[in-house]
């Protein structure tokens, strides 16, 4: 006899999730009427915010052409423009080419591909080896998370990961040298040095990084001068430099790729989430013609490729996204907003010792919470800190994504404030107060 009961398998198997009936703006509605501000964009996902007419136009437009061509058969417009889009906004003079997939694990496991590849066709093919940071997520799939320093995620299946070197993080609030920066001289960067004589630059194809620390960080933003030390030490040892830009590009950070905070072309990009803004599955991996050349001149096809890469249908709403983010202006007003909302966020430090520190870039910021701002101590984590203030906002009526920290490699506790890039002052003023509200609950649980 089948039962009669949710068949969908959930994050939390035996979880009760409401059921959401529709999206507007920066609202979500579910089916008992409750609103929620998706002060997370999600997962900071959609940042033009839902049920946009535009988008909606755009999809139903490529619907009526033709949703599905396979790509060993045909191109399609839609899915040639968009790459010709996003060569804009990767910047620079050298052209940047896209391999198109589905999901931000999808793209940087291609990007690591594509480096390997590179180094396959030069005749190096010894050269195989992905550095990334300790602090990190680069997506689930095992190649991804081979790259990826994020601990639960991957203690199940460590028989199956890649043993990749990791180096240390930028992460200033919790330097993992105890310094203070500028008197470091960037020991976070000279620590990939460490790594490539330790494995030898001639094993090593790629570094890969997010620009702004996402998921395993909350939003930790590295010093100046950071990635040109970075770029130059990969130059030096013949090794590609991977900005994972799944949650900082297309507009978050206030700039169009989050690497723009610095003066650095990286070789290859991993781009997802804020590319279709949630509309539809879509991601991608950009690399330089200079990384691309060897293997037009070799095998001519790169070993990788999913049924649903560059479909027309999701190419053409994210060329809707991307138009609809310049035309709206909406890189400079994440950079305003965020602005404005980091400032309301580090106005929690006057009644929130346990707020003990506030960054990010454009609108991702990052809140990382501690027993008290004096001694950054960290709450025990059995108290469950991060679960519980999630869980408060989203009964006030708030959607925040709980992160993880630099403190011993991801725990801690810390969340992301990533509202849609159209979200107003006035919302933002909303998000604050309800943000605020939680805490003062969630301290009430915590020991003084
Ligand atoms: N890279 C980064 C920086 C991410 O934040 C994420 C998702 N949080 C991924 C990769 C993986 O993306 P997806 O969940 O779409 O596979």
């Amino acid at each position: 006899m089948k039962k009669d009961q949710s068949l969908v398998i959930k994050p939390l198997l035996d979880g009760n999730y409401p059921v959401i009936s529709h999206g507007e703006g920066i609202y979500l509605y579910d089916k008992d009427g409750k609103a929620y501000i998706d002060a997370a964009s999600g997962a900071v996902t959609a940042s033009i915010g839902h049920g946009n007419a535009e988008i909606i136009e755009a999809m139903n437009e490529q619907a009526k052409k033709v949703s599905f061509v396979y790509r060993s058969q045909f191109t399609s417009d839609a899915v040639e423009e968009l790459a010709r889009e996003l060569n804009e906004w990767a910047g620079g003079d050298e052209d940047y080419y896209t391999f198109f997939v589905n999901s931000g694990s999808e793209a940087t496991e291609t990007a690591m591909k594509i480096a390997i590849q590179h180094f396959q066709e030069r005749g190096l093919p010894q050269k195989n080896i992905i550095i990334s940071r300790w602090t990190s997520y680069h997506g689930i799939t095992i190649g991804a998370l081979s790259m990826s320093g994020h601990k639960k995620r991957r203690e199940r299946f460590h028989s199956l990961l890649a043993d990749y070197p990791v180096v240390a993080p930028p992460a200033c609030y919790r330097c993992p040298f105890g310094e203070t920066y500028p008197a470091c001289h960037l020991k976070c960067a000279e620590d990939l040095i460490t790594a490539i004589e330790k494995n030898g630059a001639e094993h090593i194809a790629a570094f890969i990084a997010e620009p702004i620390i996402g998921a395993a960080g909350a939003a930790i933003v590295p010093p100046p001068g950071y990635y040109e030390r970075i770029m130059e030490i990969c130059r030096e040892h013949d090794i590609l430099f991977i900005a994972d830009e799944v949650m900082t590009g297309i507009a978050r950070c206030g700039t169009p790729l989050g690497i723009n905070h610095w003066n650095v072309l990286p070789d290859i990009i991993a781009l997802g989430k804020g590319l279709s803004a949630g509309y539809t599955p879509m991601a991608a991996a950009l690399c330089t013609e200079t990384v691309l050349e060897p293997i037009k001149n070799g095998s001519n096809f790169i070993m990788s490729g999913h049924t649903y890469s560059a479909n027309p249908q999701s190419a053409a709403t994210a060329l809707a996204v991307l138009r609809y983010v310049r035309k709206h202006g909406l890189i400079e007003r994440s950079k305003e907003n965020g602005t404005y909302l980091k400032k309301k966020l580090k106005s929690l430090f006057n009644h929130f010792a346990c707020i003990g520190d506030v960054r990010g870039a454009g609108m991702m910021v990052g809140i990382e919470f501690v027993r008290h701002r004096s001694s950054k101590k960290p709450y025990d984590s059995l108290l469950g800190f991060t679960q519980k203030l999630v869980k408060a906002a989203q009964n006030n009526g708030l959607l925040i994504y709980p992160a993880g920290t630099a403190r011993t490699k991801g725990d801690g506790d810390a969340v992301i404030i990533a509202p849609p890039l159209i979200t107003t002052e006035e919302e933002i003023d909303e998000i604050v107060h309800r943000l605020k509200q939680s805490i003062d609950e969630v301290l009430l649980e915590m020991p003084s």
